[in-house]
């Protein structure tokens, strides 16, 4: 991809990715490995969570409280996540600290004990994790609901986090058994950006993530198909009093959108929900309805297949069939009709106006090179926004009507509503 950045490939087959900015004051790290939720067999569903977890416990080079110390004192706040095929991990720092963060990053990659006590309360945390989870209804929407029913027989129907069941079952060995198998340094990249010394990063690098062994390469069967998708899904919860409603459509093929295509995407969750004047939001917050502001429009994004959606969060279960008639009423629009060019500068006004606020955050351009060196999307994210400026409503309606369907049919309800309310279809 961009120029800008440099790769360099260490002799154990480790690949590095750095992106030097002058004028940043700090460095954003950022680790990927490529294994992922996808990868787990069924009897330890959730150790990728579990591992993830286990980044900064106490390991044969220090305990936590000394890791956690070591970075702290340095203003050093790390953070892990986990995805369907990749986890991560990542700091961000002022640039004399890095060589540090990256003896730390390796002393995470590579520990394989740990001690029995905190395995086993760090499990117990998983599971209170997964339970919270759970109970805010806002936050499982796209996730608990919409995208097991848009993604039916595929794995994106499980839980990233496995359930209390299978989190309880697994070991410390099974865990580290599955690091060793997949943690190694083929399947491992890291990506720095900002300001820092090439040099010392590199020798740094080489000195620890350069140590490590092994040649196995994680390769996966395409295995998400879009097999059983459902219509309508209604999930009922007891303790709310309010509907939760998201629409979602999938995206085919969302590792090979262009540039441009992907920002059509951007414009068309702008274009909906992207301020108070938008159309959807103005529809359903202060026309139609009355006034709330949890409407959005967002993408998901898996690689193989992405997701568009929109999403209301908590209203009162009689303005059901208003909602949802509005909001695909608002979709089709954009399919069907030209976007007056008013609306078209207020869209990529607000989309513009807060993605050059994350080019300047590290972290999310460490993140945007992650999943562009592991195969999620094709797109450079340093192009869009000349991109975005370019496009106009003509080449808009032609690019959206190829990758979001008006059609009804291709779109999943998913609904989280109180029993025993009634809930019209349309
Ligand atoms: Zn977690």
């Amino acid at each position: 991809m961009k120029s800008t950045i440099k790769e360099i490939v260490l002799k154990n087959g480790l690949r590095v990715f750095l992106e030097h900015l002058p004028y940043a004051e700090k460095c954003a790290i950022r680790v990927g490995i490529n294994v992922g939720y996808r990868d787990e067999p069924p009897q330890i569903f959730g150790v990728t969570h579990i591992l993830e977890h286990f980044f900064f416990k106490s390991s044969e080079f220090r305990e936590m409280l000394e890791i956690f110390a070591d970075l702290e004192i340095n203003g050093i706040k790390p953070h892990g996540g986990t995805e369907d095929s990749t986890t991560e991990f990542w700091v961000t720092c002022l640039p004399k600290f890095l060589p540090e963060v990256i003896e730390i990053f390796f002393e995470v990659i590579g520990s394989f004990d740990y001690d029995e006590e905190e395995f086993e309360k760090e499990k117990n945390g998983v599971v209170t994790e997964i339970r919270n989870e759970e109970d805010k209804p806002d936050v499982s929407q796209v996730d608990k609901v919409l995208v097991p029913a848009t993604f039916g027989n595929t794995v994106l129907n499980r839980q990233i986090c496995g359930t209390p069941e299978s989190v309880g079952k697994i070991t410390k060995d099974d865990m580290i058994n599955f690091k060793k198998q997949y943690y190694q340094p083929i399947n491992i990249v890291i990506i720095v950006s900002g300001n820092f010394s090439e040099r010392k990063t590199i020798k740094t690098i080489e000195n620890t993530f350069g140590k490590l062994e092994g040649n196995f390469k994680n390769t996966r069967e395409p295995i998400v198909k879009i097999l059983g998708r459902k219509r309508w899904t209604v999930k009922r919860k007891e303790g709310i009093n309010q509907v939760y409603l998201t629409v979602g459509a999938p995206i085919l093929k969302f590792n090979q959108l262009t540039d441009e295509e992907i920002a059509v995407l951007y414009l068309w969750c702008a274009l909906l929900c992207g301020g108070r004047s938008t159309r959807l939001t103005y529809r359903l917050c202060h026309k139609e309805v009355d006034t709330y502001e949890n409407v959005s429009a967002d993408l998901n994004n898996w690689g193989e297949v992405g997701l568009a959606y929109v999403g209301v969060e908590g209203f009162d279960p009689a303005r059901f069939s208003k909602m949802l008639k509005a909001i695909f009423e608002e979709i089709r629009s954009l399919n069907s009709k030209l976007v007056r060019k008013r609306d078209m500068e207020i869209a990529k006004a607000l989309f513009l106006s807060d993605y050059k606020d994350e080019l300047w955050n590290l972290d999310f351009r460490t993140e945007e090179i992650l999943k562009f060196v592991f195969g999620y999307v094709a797109y450079d994210f340093q192009n869009i926004v000349k991109v975005i400026e370019k496009l106009n409503s003509r080449r808009f309606k032609n690019i959206i009507n190829r990758l979001i369907s008006p059609s009804r049919s291709k779109w999943t309800v998913s609904v989280l509503a109180p029993p025993n309310i009634k809930l019209e279809k349309i």
